[in-house]
């Protein structure tokens, strides 16, 4: 079976959420909408309102301001209550605009309007997907327009669709394959007609059956696009690992998934795609998975952005009195929030309830050189070592032993017996060496 070297084997936990069907949720009558101008990796957009402006749902909002930057779209008609700083799931603060529901959901004019993208040049398809503002829907938020065009120099073998979902807990890929196999492979051939030389892959974990039947049957008849079946493993859905598993080539450190000839887009991204063409529809909605041990409905749930994670909570049932922890995305990678005014965005994936048993961290004890985190790192770092460079403020260190390459997995974490916060030191030491060259430069 496809797969990549070292990584770890958590609990799957997705029985809480992966027979329940997406259930459509909207706001109220009245209900404020947040939409923060940076909901992508780039440059944050330029409100393209003001206070007191009538929006309809579907019209731009947010205007790109730079190279790598994607635009934002009101999800709602209604008033614009005030533009504001705003907490993002990330933890930082982004200026938004608030939209005030008015419940009519009033479209605006060239909504719903479908392409023909057979007669449409490269040039016009990405132009679309870019004016949709689709960006990468499994958590990265890149600007997906960019990574349909690569420079030419690079050739394009494989479009990878990241089918892994290799979080714990997490669904929402599971079913659109389940619910809406055919326009992932829609949202495909779009990206095939950009790279007419690639071959499709649908890359999906052997611990979802149901799903590489789905998409299988759903690929019947089509020559250049195919299904590959993973092994589950963590964290095969990071891209660099779901190229090696199908490709078995490697992504340069620092390098990019084209310097191997491949594109990878996430399930959801080729729905948002198929939807910008098919559909003339910009990037309004998203699936979350609610989930956890804590929430009292778990299921997959069909927000519009701009919705909080308290207004999706409340209208699902909310958390249990034992709930001590909320995490936006999944156990392993996620990031815990700390109010549920906290805004979703094109990257929340998923909103998971913890207990007070499944949150208490364990104390950390001193490394005793066991090598685990060494022998799980899917990328062949040394966390233990990181870790301590990270610690002392070694940059010089970290630097040497290839720090900046950690994906951030957690893998190291979950392994070590000695229960130290090995990723979380390295993230920091990580964004403390993103400032110290910011600086620099
Ligand atoms: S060092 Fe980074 S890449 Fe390696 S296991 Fe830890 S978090 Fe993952
Ligand atoms: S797994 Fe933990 S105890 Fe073992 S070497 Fe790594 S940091 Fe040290």
């Amino acid at each position: 079976m496809l797969t990549f070297k070292r990584g770890v084997h958590p609990p799957d936990e997705k029985s809480f959420s992966a027979e329940k069907e997406v259930v459509m949720i909207q706001p109220e009558v009245g209900e404020e909408l947040c939409f923060p101008m940076s909901q992508h990796i780039g440059a944050p957009c330029k409100p393209t309102v003001a206070k007191g402006d009538y929006v309809k749902m579907g019209q731009k909002i947010g205007e790109t301001t730079g190279f790598v930057c994607s635009p934002i779209f009101a999800s709602v008609s209604g008033t614009v209550k005030d533009i504001r700083p705003v907490l993002t799931p990330g933890g930082a603060m982004s200026q938004a605009v608030v939209i005030e529901n008015d419940g009519k959901m009033e479209p605006v004019e060239g909504l719903n309007v479908p392409k023909d993208y057979t007669k449409m040049t490269n040039e016009e398809i990405c132009d679309a997907i870019k004016e949709a503002g689709v960006v990468g829907l499994g958590g990265a938020g890149f600007p997906t327009h960019i990574k349909l065009a690569p420079p030419p120099d690079k050739k394009i073998d494989y479009i990878i669709v990241n089918a892994a979902e290799c979080e714990p807990y997490l669904t929402t890929d599971y079913r659109i394959m389940l619910e809406e196999p055919e326009r992932v492979v829609r949202g495909l051939q779009v990206v095939l007609k950009l790279h007419p030389e690639a071959k499709g892959v649908i890359g999906i974990e052997h611990n979802k059956p149901k799903a590489i039947e789905s998409m299988t049957k759903a690929c019947e008849g089509i020559d250049n696009i195919s299904v590959a079946t993973l092994r589950t493993k963590f964290p095969q859905g990071s891209e660099k690992h779901i190229i090696y598993s199908i490709t078995k080539r490697e992504v340069p450190s620092g390098g990019l998934p084209a310097d191997s000839g491949c594109i990878v887009d996430n399930v959801d991204t080729m729905v948002a795609i198929e939807r910008a063409i098919f559909r003339g529809r910009p990037l309004m909605r998203r699936i979350v998975t609610v989930s956890g041990r804590g929430a009292v409905n778990p299921g997959n749930y069909k927000v519009r952005l701009g919705m909080t994670y308290g207004m999706l909570l409340d209208k699902v049932g909310g958390f249990t009195e034992d709930t001590a922890k909320i995490i936006s995305g999944g156990p392993m990678m996620g990031i815990a929030i700390h109010s549920l005014d906290t805004v979703m965005t094109k990257t929340s994936s998923s909103i998971l309830c913890f207990t007070e048993a499944e949150s208490q961290l364990p104390e950390e004890r001193n490394c005793f050189r066991c090598g685990k985190c060494v022998s799980h790192c899917p990328m062949g770092l040394m966390p233990n070592e990181l870790n301590k460079a990270a610690i002392y403020g070694d940059h010089a260190g970290f630097i040497e032993f290839n720090g900046m390459d950690c994906i951030e997995c957690g893998s190291c974490s979950f392994e070590c017996p000695a229960k130290r916060q090995l990723a979380q030191s390295i993230r920091a030491e990580k964004k403390i060496q993103m400032a110290l060259k910011a600086k620099q430069n």
